[in-house]
């Protein structure tokens, strides 16, 4: 306000131009003076709770809080952590649904057709494991973390150009937005295995 107070003239109509963006980041309309949060954790609980307690959409959230806490990039944050939320991914998928086949896994005819791909956890390391359903060529890798699963599975999908099945557990990497629409682009289908048929353990 000092700043503007300081460059504008009284009683002329000054016209202020800007982007939306700016608009929502730097300037707030409320009856009430939120509360400054320039803590970073502060931030990041203020997000979670608001975001958790029902999962609502970036808009609601912004309206639930915008009146009574306020930090600059609160817009950003909020519409990040919420594209992140794995619940909220979780269903808009299921209301737009990918179709996955439930049920039996056809039994392959050939090698490199389908695979059953699989996290591996050993002491502290962590690996990829890829096995040929029908010849048991199995291809493993060494992996730092459970981030971008999906170059790690292009990669290793490398050594298996003509795959068309996937097989997988549950495991929660493996169940995302990004890794179903990663395989739907490559045209895999992917099959979730049953966890009491499951026999690679
Ligand atoms: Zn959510």
């Amino acid at each position: 306000m000092t700043i503007l107070k300081e460059f504008l003239q009284p009683n002329l109509v000054t016209a202020i131009y800007c982007t939306p963006e700016d608009l929502y980041d730097k300037f707030l309309f409320t009856k009430i003076f939120p509360m400054d949060i320039p803590n970073k954790e502060d931030q990041g609980t203020i997000i979670e709770q608001t975001h958790n307690r029902a999962h609502r959409g970036f808009d609601e959230n912004i309206k639930q809080i915008s009146s009574f806490d306020y930090w600059p990039k609160m817009h950003k944050q909020f519409k990040e952590y919420i594209r992140n939320c794995e619940i909220c991914n979780k269903n808009k998928y299921e209301r737009q649904p990918i179709k996955i086949p439930i049920g039996e896994v056809p039994i392959p005819k050939e090698k490199g057709i389908q695979i059953h791909i699989d996290i591996f956890y050993a002491q502290s390391l962590k690996f990829i494991t890829c096995i040929d359903s029908y010849s048991k060529f199995l291809v493993i890798k060494q992996i730092e973390d459970k981030i971008n699963l999906e170059d790690k599975v292009l990669d290793i999908l490398q050594s298996f150009p003509n795959v068309k099945r996937i097989t997988i557990d549950n495991e929660p990497g493996f169940t995302t937005v990004q890794f179903k629409s990663l395989m739907q682009r490559l045209q895999i289908e992917i099959f979730f295995c049953n966890q009491n048929q499951s026999t690679t353990d």
